[in-house]
């Protein structure tokens, strides 16, 4: 099974001149999705995980998937004031202005081993600033892994000197 094959592209989405990778398709299909969560799991390989963190809201799905399969506990990442705990911020840049992403503050305890997952890496900016709040936390980082990644836009530079894999490259 080719997991690209599920995976559709949608021109001018949201914006036009924007290609929109949208996973939709493989998330519909029970063995699609199994299939790709087994070969997420085969880039983690036997590394201890305690927690997976995953992106808002296209990063929940497989972190979480993961996260079961990994015997470890899942903590989301969101956009301002969507969780309803006590949160710690990271601001980062945008193409065009910035944005702030949060994290519950007791979501990950110091030294605790961490798996981040999203489904795209663009050009880093939203898994720089996810590292940032893991770090500020204590967290260890032990992996940030993607579905897909548009290497051309150079993302994994930016996440130096973290391990970075993907399985998809476009
Ligand atoms: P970055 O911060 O530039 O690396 O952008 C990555 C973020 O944008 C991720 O959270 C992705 O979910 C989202 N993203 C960027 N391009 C796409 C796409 O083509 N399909 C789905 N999500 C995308």
């Amino acid at each position: 099974m080719k997991i690209e094959d599920y995976i559709r592209d949608i021109p001018d989405f949201p914006k036009p001149g924007v290609i929109f990778k949208d996973i939709t398709p493989l998330l519909n299909n029970h063995q699609a999705m199994v299939e790709t969560t087994d070969q997420l799991l085969k880039l983690v390989g036997d590394s201890k995980i305690d927690k997976v963190v995953g992106m808002e809201s296209r990063g929940f799905f497989f972190a979480t998937l993961l996260a079961a399969r990994l015997q470890a506990g899942f903590v989301p990442v969101r956009k301002p004031k969507k969780l309803p705990y006590q949160t710690i911020a990271q601001e980062y840049d945008l193409e065009y202005g910035k944005d702030i992403l949060e994290i519950h503050a007791d979501a990950i305890q110091k030294g605790e081993k961490v798996l981040i997952h999203d489904d795209v890496l663009a050009t880093g900016g939203t898994a720089h600033a996810v590292c940032k709040l893991i770090e500020k936390l204590g967290g260890e980082i032990v992996q940030v892994n993607f579905l897909m990644e548009l290497s051309f836009l150079h993302g994994r530079k930016k996440l130096e000197p973290h391990q970075v894999k993907s399985l998809l490259q476009y």
